[in-house]
């Protein structure tokens, strides 16, 4: 111990238990501890964009979330701690947003404040949507937090001086632990139409900052950690995490936030770790310090996301914030309007049922849902065309009341919206993209069926124009009769397009458009407002009188070879019967990935056949008929070198009636 004075000058400052402290002082003062072989253990504990989830509940959809919540994540930090005093808990950022968390904004100390001071969160970095709302919301979040608030890149404008702190040092059995905090710097970028709600503040790069903290901390730690709500990548021409931890190996571990991945990691010997969104996981690193001398030094750091799923809430928890529960149910079945009646009758394909377990209507056909959404796309951007995908393979909108969290279930993701400007020929590129989504129909298909690479969110469906998907072409040449007004689609035209945030990124990536191409973005214009779920509210009350009618236009429709309909209704009985499944996709994430094939199903004996004796004069396109087949079929079928050359008394395979 080579300085008395400052030990206790940081006992008395810092956050340690005062039994740790005399303990500390009493053995070294008599000079028999700390051995050669002294470890010290310190468990460090992490969550990160919680995005307003206290309860395991998302209110949007006023559902229960089992892999979610403060309430979950309490259990488990009891565990650690009860296994380990030696902890500091963090929180990375992205904590009083989302969720109906805007329900409490006035409250003196915002809920998601209340909850991490009752569980004792030494640090909070802030992340990008801390800036959401009003500068002095954020600000009484800070002052509120009864731990240390960071955020060493945030800085008061046109000075050197930041606006929260850089870093904390912590010290366990004289170990020193400091924890540096960053948030991502485009909050100009994103908060641009808003400028109030970051007034007087500028944001430094992640990687030049990163170097700044880690000079001035020189010589003042033992283990050097990271709270960053960044994850590993960057955007916007900012430094990720892997690329920090590439430059600066002096870190033991950097905890993450932002990207809403899970995830760990080595880099350079730094570990790295992310607990995805929500509460998904409780982030911990424990640490080993061994004596070596005079000098503390990191023999091993294991990282680990302990999952929420498994354990119970915590029911102090769930009792302190029962209030905000029920406050935010409440406010997800507001009435903000009536259904008429039901926008898709037969959600599934085959059997009509609500769930979907065979193939969903709404991506082989155009439905009253999809032109929904287009229709409020189209309204608020002014654009010519729209698309929107479905999330939600069940998707519908049910005659009765239309309450606020209906909207979520036919919109699942918090997206906002893009106006942008495209050319008549990059549209079709985009178009082809999308209809990539189907498997080319091959010889005997009676299903249209999808590709199981492709995510069901990323199959688009237009509005705006008429147009064929014609799935017997390969991707890319699929798109066939684009009118726009009934005028074929002009390739050099620029066209108004209206499409989700998501979306205008893919765009950007394909090198369909530009930034500069973005005329409209309802992020800018109305903040967390101007998402496309409460854009279909406000369009209902505002524009509907609040009445929802179902309207669909079939402006598009799959075209290709004619399914034998007579076999397509064989087929599907034996699937509403249960004899037959739709494949999905190994992962479970892609349905209806395969094709039901007549010619499969017939050499796998699951559609039963007869033999038909050729008489004199017969035709194999006048035997097929009968059977409701194309004599091209029934030619496959039975390998014919010459369907022309059929004999008297010769036996084919036909489908038994
Ligand atoms: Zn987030």
């Amino acid at each position: 111990m080579e300085n008395w004075g400052g030990f206790l000058m940081k006992f008395s400052k810092k956050k340690i238990s005062s039994m740790f402290a005399v303990t500390l002082l009493v053995t070294s003062a008599f000079g028999f501890s700390f051995a050669d072989s002294e470890t010290v253990n310190i468990t460090i504990l992490q969550t990160s964009d919680m995005h307003g989830r206290i309860y395991s509940h998302d209110y949007a959809t006023d559902s229960s979330d089992s892999d979610a919540g403060l309430v979950k994540i309490q259990t488990l930090i009891k565990q650690e701690r009860a296994a380990n005093e030696n902890t500091i808990l963090i929180d990375t950022g992205d904590t009083v947003q989302d969720n109906s968390a805007e329900l409490f904004n006035d409250q003196p100390v915002h809920p998601m404040i209340q909850a991490m001071n009752e569980m004792d969160y030494d640090v909070w970095t802030i992340g990008n949507h801390e800036f959401n709302f009003e500068k002095s919301f954020l600000e009484k979040n800070i002052e509120t937090f009864e731990g240390t608030v960071l955020s060493a890149n945030t800085y008061k404008e046109g000075t050197d001086e930041r606006w929260l702190d850089a870093y904390e040092i912590f010290e366990f059995e004289g170990v020193r632990v400091a924890v540096v905090g960053m948030l991502p710097p485009n909050i100009p970028l994103w908060e641009a139409s808003a400028p109030s709600h970051f007034e007087g503040l500028e944001f430094t790069g992640t990687l030049e900052e990163t170097g700044k903290v880690v000079a001035e901390l020189e010589g003042k730690y033992d283990v050097l950690v990271g709270a960053y709500h960044l994850g590993p990548e960057g955007d916007h021409g900012f430094e990720g995490v892997e690329a920090i931890a590439e430059a600066y190996p002096q870190f033991d571990v950097i905890f993450m936030g932002h990207s809403h991945s899970k995830y760990t990691n080595e880099v350079n010997g730094v570990k790295l770790i992310e607990p995805g969104k929500y509460g998904w996981a409780l982030g911990t690193a424990d640490i080993e310090v061994v004596k070596n001398g005079d000098v503390y030094e990191v023999a091993s750091v294991e990282v680990e996301n302990l999952e929420s799923k498994p354990v119970d809430a915590d029911e102090e928890m769930l009792e302190t914030f029962k209030y905000v529960h029920d406050q935010s149910v409440a406010d997800a079945n507001t009435i903000v309007g009536k259904i008429t009646s039901d926008f898709i009758a037969t959600p599934d394909y085959i059997t009509g049922e609500d769930d979907i377990t065979t193939m969903p209507t709404a991506q082989l056909e155009d439905t009253a849902v999809i032109d929904l959404i287009n229709d409020v796309q189209m309204f608020y951007t002014k654009a010519d065309v729209s698309s929107a995908a479905l999330f939600n393979l069940g998707s519908n909108l049910k005659e009765g009341d239309f309450k606020k969290k209906d909207v979520a279930f036919i919109y699942k993701y918090p997206n906002t919206l893009v106006g942008v400007n495209i050319t008549g020929e990059n549209l079709k590129k985009y178009m082809e993209w999308s209809a990539s989504y189907y498997n080319t129909y091959e010889e005997g298909d009676l299903t249209v069926s999808f590709n199981p690479d492709i995510r069901g969110y990323n199959y688009d469906m237009f509005s705006g124009l008429t147009y064929d998907v014609d799935v017997t072409e390969e991707a890319g040449n699929r798109i066939e009769n684009i009118k726009f007004n009934g005028q074929a689609l002009e390739m050099n035209k620029v066209y108004k397009l209206a499409v989700n945030n998501y979306r205008f990124g893919t765009l950007m990536g394909l090198e369909l458009v530009t930034v500069d191409d973005k005329y409209y973005d309802s992020y800018d214009l109305m903040q967390d407002a101007g998402r496309i779920r409460d854009l279909i509210i406000k369009y209902t009350v505002e524009e509907k009188g609040g009445i929802l009618n179902p309207e669909v236009d079939n402006n598009w429709e799959i075209t290709g070879d004619d399914f034998n309909k007579i076999m397509q209704e064989k087929v599907f009985g034996l699937v509403r019967e249960g004899k037959l499944t739709i494949p999905t996709s190994e992962d479970g994430r892609t349905s209806n990935v395969e094709a039901l094939n007549m010619n499969e199903l017939i050499k796998e004996g699951l559609l039963s056949m007869n033999t038909y004796t050729v008489r004199s004069g017969d035709m194999l396109w006048k035997i097929a008929k009968t059977y409701g087949m194309k004599w091209e079929d029934l030619a496959n079928l039975n390998e014919m070198a010459d369907p022309n050359l059929l004999v008297p008394g010769q036996e084919i395979i036909v489908p038994a009636q």
